[in-house]
């Protein structure tokens, strides 16, 4: 399996979830990777299962750190072939509800933490390379109680079109992958009671046809493809993995 064979890839929000499932899958393929975490005991933890794979600790929406996190990987993989900007964080309920530094930090980590990651990548692609984005299908749909998430995710969406055009004629490539529900830590940093939580869970699974939230695994097929150059002619686009649910 060498999907990624001599690819250099540094997956942001690597220590769980969607990226920890990435982080696994391009190593099996061949890739030499390298995980980003906000927090260093979940970074260790997950590097603990991925032997030889470089950690890295960084808030990606403080531009300055995503700066240092780039030398470390221009040191530690000597460049880079693929970025997955994959880190990111969910708030929700109504938006009347939503208090200042919550908008601030949806939009920090959301949005400038993808614009940042990609533009302090992009130098270390010095052959061209792939670059994919987390974003969600709530950046498609007018879902209550998602608004700035949601909105966070458009402009993630967008970034990925405007820089996608930006970048491709130094051979980079940016796509997005856009889940819907997938079963991740995520839903348990809501901050929401777990009574709460199945319930949304189980209102959620009614309403996609395929009647079931997505796993981490089946977000990280996708990645994959959009990393590896299996996906040459894709720019600019959006694979939505959503069990059907925005889509039938
Ligand atoms: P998760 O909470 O398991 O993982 C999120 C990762 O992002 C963690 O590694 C965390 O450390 C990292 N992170 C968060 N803020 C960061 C920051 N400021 N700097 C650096 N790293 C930071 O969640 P997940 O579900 O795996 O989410 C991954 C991505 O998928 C996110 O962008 C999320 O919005 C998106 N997404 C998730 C779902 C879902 O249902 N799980 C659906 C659509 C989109």
């Amino acid at each position: 399996m060498d999907r990624l064979k001599d690819k250099r890839a540094l997956i942001t929000g690597g220590s769980s979830g969607i990226g920890l499932a990435t982080a696994r899958r391009f190593r099996e393929e061949g890739a030499r990777i390298a995980i980003a975490g906000r927090n260093p005991a979940a970074v260790e933890a997950a590097a603990a299962e991925l032997p030889g794979v470089a950690t890295m600790v960084a808030d990606v929406g403080r531009r300055s750190e995503v700066a240092t996190l780039m030398e470390q990987a221009r040191r530690e993989l000597g460049g880079l072939d693929v970025l997955f900007a994959n880190a990111g964080i969910a708030r929700i309920g109504p938006a009347e509800a939503l208090d200042d530094a919550t908008i601030d930090e949806v939009l920090t980590i959301n949005v400038k933490g993808v614009l940042y990651s990609i533009l302090e990548a992009a130098p270390l692609m010095t052959d061209g390379g792939s670059i994919v984005v987390t974003t969600s299908v709530n950046n498609r749909m007018g879902m209550a109680g998602s608004s700035i998430y949601g909105a966070s995710k458009a402009a993630a969406r967008s970034l990925v079109r405007i820089l996608g055009r930006e970048l491709v004629e130094r051979g980079i490539r940016i796509n997005a992958v856009s889940p819907g529900p997938v079963e991740t830590p995520i839903y348990g940093k809501l901050g929401l009671p777990q009574a709460t939580l199945d319930g949304f869970a189980a209102d959620l699974s009614r309403k996609i046809p395929l009647g079931r939230f997505g796993r981490p695994e089946e977000i990280a097929e996708v990645a994959l493809l959009l990393a590896s150059d299996e996906s040459s002619y894709l720019v600019g686009t959006e694979i939505v993995a959503d069990g059907g649910w925005t889509q039938l």
